[in-house]
């Protein structure tokens, strides 16, 4: 893979930070149940195929990507390597800290796992609060997918393992996916507790107990191909974006030095109404 941190020398490292202004991205998977018919890795095998197509269209170092995230709804089923959430929190602060202390100050996050959205919003908060002397930038996984899906998929019920995402595994690793495990199942949710507009902790269990939603038997490497494309797209975009970027790091600065000279007080002169 092209810009492949732990294939770089330390000369190809320093020269990378240069040519790539500074950006560098982590990739976030997940190893959790993918029905009877995908890899407990799929997460992180497509999302090393989006990050690895992105990277030959637009100079970036590439850190290993973090197999591993917060999958406790999974827990139930074979094969998942939950991380706890306060862990899973300070080992992405810790790997992005040891990145920025190389050079780079322009930190991407690149999720691909779904149940990281959580992750995705506080993370970047928690970069702020901590005053970091560097930005951090998160792509959610499928970034604003929603109606490019409707272009493509034959079934309206996505989430995971399902038409889309098998589409995906298919159109990158063909040889782990077994279709004939499916016998044209179709995953209906369950009834989650009648509390709306309120979110729950059991949203996902409550819907979703065997994993696998919607109609997985639909997929094709075809539709995957097409949803890869469109991924990988709108990350290289996304990237050029971030290396014009000049806001992020500038108003983190400022916000950082209002809260260390007594924030709000300080600029009120001293008095709150
Ligand atoms: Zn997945």
């Amino acid at each position: 893979m092209q810009g492949e941190w732990i294939a770089m020398s330390e000369r190809d490292v320093a020269a990378l930070r240069r040519r790539s202004k500074g950006v560098t991205v982590l990739p976030l998977g997940s190893i959790e149940s993918h029905g009877p018919h995908l890899p407990l890795g799929s997460d992180p095998l497509v999302l090393r195929s989006v990050v690895r197509r992105m990277a030959e269209q637009e100079p970036v170092a590439v850190l290993p990507e973090l197999p591993y995230s917060f999958v406790l709804e999974a827990t139930r089923r074979p094969g998942a390597i939950h991380i706890e959430s306060g862990l899973l929190m300070d080992l992405v602060e810790n790997i992005c800290d040891e990145a920025a202390r190389n050079g780079f100050r322009k930190i991407v996050l690149i999720h691909g796992h779904g149940g990281n959205v959580a992750l995705h919003w506080m993370f970047c908060k928690r970069i702020l609060e901590r005053g970091k002397p560097y930005a951090v930038y998160s792509i959610p996984p499928l970034p604003d997918m929603g109606e490019f899906f409707k272009t493509v998929m034959d079934t309206e019920v996505l989430g995971h393992a399902c038409e889309m995402e098998t589409s995906m595994v298919m159109a990158v690793e063909p040889t782990l996916v077994r279709m004939d495990r499916l016998h044209g199942r179709v995953y209906r949710s369950g009834r989650p507790p009648d509390v709306g507009p309120a979110f729950t902790t059991v949203e996902w269990v409550s819907r979703w107990p065997e994993m696998p939603v919607g109609e997985p038997a639909c997929a094709t490497a075809d539709k995957g191909e097409k949803i890869v494309s469109e991924w990988v797209d709108r990350l290289v975009a996304s990237l050029r974006k971030i290396k014009r970027d000049r806001v992020v790091l500038r108003v983190m600065r400022e916000f950082a030095a209002e809260r260390r000279q007594g924030g709000t007080l300080k600029r009120y002169g001293g008095r709150l109404r």
